[in-house]
């Protein structure tokens, strides 16, 4: 028996997340006594087995076809089931990402089991009991889990990725799958490189404007700050509502999640739509002209002024 960890990766690039998943599998396994092992799915995803043994991985399952190159969440549903069906794992663990939680909806679908998303903690003595983050981060549910395979993600940010160990391997295995034509619904006809480099979801500093920016032209002084400190551009969605921004830049509920060492929160009054988004700074610096805006009493360091007299004198100085 063993605990399931579903990888994600873009051709063979692993995503963070996976590391808290692994971590939150090994926390499962460990509970149950059984080992963690590894789906990876996609011909250049066998390239990632000797990461997945670094972070715990005894056996790494293998389903190379070659319609699975690109990420369809009907076909990568298809290879979980398949793979629970054919390996009767004692849990199916991915993280909590959009995709993620898409696969593990599919699967969970496809072998007909309930699936719990975004969990914090598991306890396995009697029955399952699981703390899960639930309305966007504004409330933890605590919930019991009647189930004979749990499917589980892992809340994003929420749980420590462990340290690698390093010379550790594991035991590949080829997961023969055969995919009904229908699973693969989803065809990548062409891929576009949105942003190179860092992006939202991975950059050390994100410098966010709000409302308070008060048009498109105003992320001029948001840029410089983001080319000084070597960060990333995000916004409210008040700005993307406004049309300042495009949707990719959103930082919220509905938007991205980022976890950033420094959070620069400009013009932004920290609604929490907005708050749950960018709770997972390490450090929060808020930037309002109003005192008692929820970011400025939220944040660990705050200045009250305007930002267009504030930005800039970071950035010149
Ligand atoms: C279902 C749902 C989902 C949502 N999802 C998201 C989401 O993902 N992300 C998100 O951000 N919002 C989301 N929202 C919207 C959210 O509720 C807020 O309306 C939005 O975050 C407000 O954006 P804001 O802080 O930029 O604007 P405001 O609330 O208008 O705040 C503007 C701030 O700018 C300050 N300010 C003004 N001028 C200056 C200046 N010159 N210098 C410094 N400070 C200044 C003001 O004091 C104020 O605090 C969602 C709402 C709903 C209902």
């Amino acid at each position: 028996m063993s605990v399931l960890v579903v990888v994600e990766h873009d051709r063979g690039q692993m995503a963070d997340a996976t590391l808290e998943a692994f971590a939150f599998a090994g926390s499962i396994a460990s509970q149950l006594g059984v080992n963690v092992e590894a789906l990876l799915i996609g011909a250049d995803a066998g390239a990632l087995a000797e990461l997945c043994a670094a972070h715990g991985a005894g056996t790494v399952h293998h389903a190379a076809d070659a319609a699975l190159t690109d990420y369809g969440p009907d076909a990568y549903g298809a290879v979980v089931a398949t793979a629970a069906n054919e390996l009767s794992p004692s849990a199916i663990v991915a993280s909590g990402s959009d995709r993620g939680n898409e696969v593990l909806a599919f699967a969970a679908a496809d072998l007909d089991l309930p699936f719990v998303a975004n969990c914090l903690d598991v306890k396995t003595a009697d029955e399952w009991e699981m703390t899960r983050v639930q309305w966007g981060g504004s409330l933890n549910e605590d919930a019991r889990l009647a189930s004979s395979m749990p499917i589980l993600s892992s809340a994003p940010h929420a749980i420590e990725a462990a340290e690698p160990v390093s010379g550790a391997s594991a035991t590949v295995q080829v997961l023969d799958v055969s995919l009904p034509e229908a699973a693969v619904a989803t065809i990548i006809q062409d891929r576009i490189v949105l942003s190179e480099g860092v992006t939202l979801a991975t950059a050390p500093v994100v410098i966010g404007g709000g409302r308070g920016v008060g048009s498109a032209e105003g992320f001029e002084v948001l840029e410089a700050l983001a080319a000084k400190l070597g960060g990333v551009v995000g916004c409210s969605r008040a700005v993307t509502n406004n049309g300042w921004r495009p949707h990719s830049d959103q930082v919220g509920q509905t938007g991205t999640r980022i976890a950033p060492q420094l959070y620069i929160a400009c013009g932004i009054s920290g609604a929490i739509q907005h708050w749950v988004g960018a709770k997972a700074a390490k450090k929060i610096l808020a930037v309002n002209t109003d005192p008692a805006a929820n970011m400025v009493v939220k944040a660990d360091y705050a200045i009250i002024g305007d930002l267009f007299e504030v930005l800039p004198a970071i950035t010149d100085s």
